[in-house]
């Protein structure tokens, strides 16, 4: 097994990342962590509130900044990164791509050439890069779930940033032998995440009486992963995966949007009874254009990490939903029960 002693975090003030920081801070007592950060909208240093200083520090800057991954690298003797950094949000890569261009690609690339200048092809080295079930594009309800090494068929400018981002991280491999390894992982959701995506949007919505929008027929099937097993993934990748290799992280947990918002209606009730019945705040909207209908992974990949989700849905949303009432990134006051403040 692999033991990591001083690993870079990049985009570890985002929602995945930071958990990802926590986690490994306590999976392994003696590793060090920089965390690397632009600190783009998305980013809510909150999420690291309480982490011991003494073992890892945030830096401010960016990833497309080469010379500034290469001096953290040589300095902190960085024997791992985890490249999180990236643009996230999919209907804002379809109103803008620029900033998806600039971050998933030539930033990924940046990275890439940071680690081949101060680590050469050294295999004691590790980067893991993280990409998604997107890369894969549109499944028709049915067909098998994507397979490591299947074709990539991205819709969105942030699929097709993030599929341009997997193929330099092997080319680098490939040419220059950068010890490098990714995984590819389902929708994440748990405390913490940034209001714009599904499901915050949902939860603060419905509890605000605002009302809270779903594309088109609602039908659109996501695999759904609770963020602290996606972090739990990407620790076993680092210490027990092999460089070369990607992997698929799933909790074959397919659900259709309008389902899923449904359930946090119902948690909503249970909750806030006084807003009852809060299914009525569902709105259909427009569909996004170039809306997938569904992802799927094949998980058989990840066995190998000896890695499997241990949060169920149920518990995972519920989890979430209080967490987003309460405002609590890290989502340890909803863990211990406390009320959740009014919205
Ligand atoms: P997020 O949007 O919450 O966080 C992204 C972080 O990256 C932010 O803190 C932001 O400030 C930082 N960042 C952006 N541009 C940067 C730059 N140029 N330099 C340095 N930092 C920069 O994202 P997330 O949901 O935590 O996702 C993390 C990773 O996981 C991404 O690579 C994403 O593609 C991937 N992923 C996410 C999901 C999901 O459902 N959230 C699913 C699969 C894969």
């Amino acid at each position: 097994m692999r033991r990591p002693a001083s690993v870079l975090v990049t985009g570890g003030a985002g929602f995945i990342g930071a958990v990802f920081v926590r986690r490994l801070l306590d999976a392994f007592p003696d590793v060090a962590v920089v965390t690397l950060d632009a600190l783009t909208y998305a980013a809510d240093p909150r999420r690291l509130d309480g982490v011991d200083p003494a073992r890892h520090r945030l830096v401010h800057g960016d990833v497309r900044d080469g010379a500034l991954v290469a001096s953290l690298l040589a300095d902190d003797r960085i024997d791992t990164v985890v490249h999180f950094a990236a643009e996230t949000h999919v209907d804002r890569s379809i109103a803008g791509p620029d900033p998806f261009l600039a971050t998933n690609v030539l930033g990924t690339a940046a990275v890439l050439e940071a680690c081949r200048a101060v680590w050469g092809p050294d295999p004691g080295k590790r980067l893991h890069h993280v990409s998604t079930d997107e890369v894969y594009g549109d499944l028709r309800p049915g067909a098998p779930a994507a397979r490591v090494g299947d074709a990539y068929r991205p819709s969105s400018p942030y699929a097709a940033s993030k599929a341009a981002a997997d193929h330099l991280v092997r080319a680098w491999a490939r040419t220059w032998a950068v010890p490098a390894s990714i995984h590819a992982c389902a929708n994440t959701y748990g405390p913490g995440q940034h209001r714009e995506k599904l499901v915050p949007t949902v939860v603060l919505g419905l509890a605000s009486g605002q009302g809270a929008p779903v594309y088109g027929d609602g039908r659109q099937i996501r695999d759904w992963l609770y963020v602290d097993d996606h972090a739990d993934g990407v620790i076993a990748a680092i210490t027990r995966g092999e460089a070369g290799r990607t992997w698929h992280l799933t909790a074959d947990c397919p659900r259709e949007n309008l389902g899923l918002v449904g359930q946090i209606a119902a948690i909503l009730d249970r909750l806030r009874p006084a807003g009852a019945p809060h299914a009525r705040g569902i709105r259909h909207v427009e569909d996004r254009p170039g809306h997938d209908r569904r992802y799927a992974l094949d998980g058989a990949s990840a066995s190998e990490l000896g890695w499997s989700p241990s949060v169920d849905l149920e518990t995972g949303i519920l989890r979430t939903v209080r967490a987003v009432l309460a405002d609590d990134p890290t989502g340890r006051v909803a863990a211990g029960g406390a009320p959740a403040d009014p919205v």
